[in-house]
């Protein structure tokens, strides 16, 4: 791994970040629902009517938000951006210790 100061863990930081645009944490799932109209096609084909659902759960706050299905793959981009988020403060959290000690044994060697 290069030899980065923290400063530079950060420039990095924020480029990648930038890239994770959109995003959402929770579970993004899609149920069929029928429908009570008795000559439904959808539902005679048995395709049903999808409903998207995003669950957030945040320790004692739970909620689910309806999602219209023509924002259903923006939502979903969003879920998979913020697994990728995560992912990336535990790199970032890595470099950034790396380098701040890294900065603080230049620091020792100056005295
Ligand atoms: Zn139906």
């Amino acid at each position: 791994m290069k030899r980065e100061t923290p400063e530079q863990v950060f420039e990095w930081f924020k480029n990648e970040v930038q890239k994770l645009w959109p995003v959402a944490k929770g579970s993004f799932g899609l149920r069929k629902n029928t429908c009570v109209r008795s000559d439904c096609k959808a539902c005679k084909k048995g395709k049903g009517h999808p409903v998207y659902t995003l669950h957030i759960g945040v320790k004692d706050r739970k909620t689910s938000i309806y999602i219209p299905e023509e924002l259903a793959g923006t939502v979903e981009k969003a879920v998979s951006n913020g697994r990728e988020l995560e992912k990336l403060a535990v790199l970032a959290g890595e470099r950034y210790v790396k380098a701040l000690k890294r900065e603080r044994e230049r620091e020792r060697k100056k005295k």
